[in-house]
């Protein structure tokens, strides 16, 4: 049974995040999308109404779980028993700093490797954070995450369509 987790903040989950649950699921038994619970970063949606989005959103893939977690994703992968971490990889600029994590990360925990996808080309600009920025200024933001998170972001932003 080979087991992965997909760690991040998902604040809110975009197509981006989706291509990736959608391209690393295919590749494992079970992947667990975990949403980290970091009170540091001021998020937009709370932990229980990302999970809840993720949910929703990845009600059609039979093999993805959704979850949250504390602390270093080493020791949770260890907890939940996977042996993969997926992360995406968008630019360059990415790299030096995944690479610094999945190395710590097998240290922690030697049972497990991060393997790293590549953004598909359609998304590779895309943040929550740029989608975050454009809402708060009322422009379009259907063409970076699902139906289902549009009228939530915008809701935050008190932004009627
Ligand atoms: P974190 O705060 O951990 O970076 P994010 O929610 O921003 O959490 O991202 C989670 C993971 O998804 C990271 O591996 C990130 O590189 C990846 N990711 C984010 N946006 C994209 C995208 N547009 N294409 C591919 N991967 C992405």
């Amino acid at each position: 049974m080979k087991r992965a987790i997909y760690p991040g903040s998902f604040d809110p989950l975009t197509f981006g995040h989706l291509d990736i649950i959608e391209r690393s699921a295919k590749m494992v038994d079970e992947l667990n999308v975990a949403v980290l619970r970091n009170n540091a970063k001021n998020p937009l949606f709370s932990v229980e109404e990302r999970v809840s989005m993720i949910k929703e959103l990845t009600a059609q893939m039979p093999n993805v779980t959704v979850s949250t977690f504390d602390g270093l994703t080493a020791d949770y992968a260890r907890q939940i028993q996977a042996t993969i971490i997926v992360r995406g990889l968008r630019a360059v600029t990415d790299f030096e700093y995944e690479l610094q994590i999945a190395q710590t990360n097998h240290v922690v925990n030697p049972q497990v490797d991060t393997i790293f996808l590549t953004t598909n080309l359609k998304y590779s600009y895309l943040s929550s954070t740029i989608v975050k920025e454009v809402a708060s200024y009322g422009g379009d933001i259907s063409k970076f995450v699902p139906e289902a998170v549009v009228q939530r972001v915008y809701d935050k932003f008190n932004i009627s369509r």
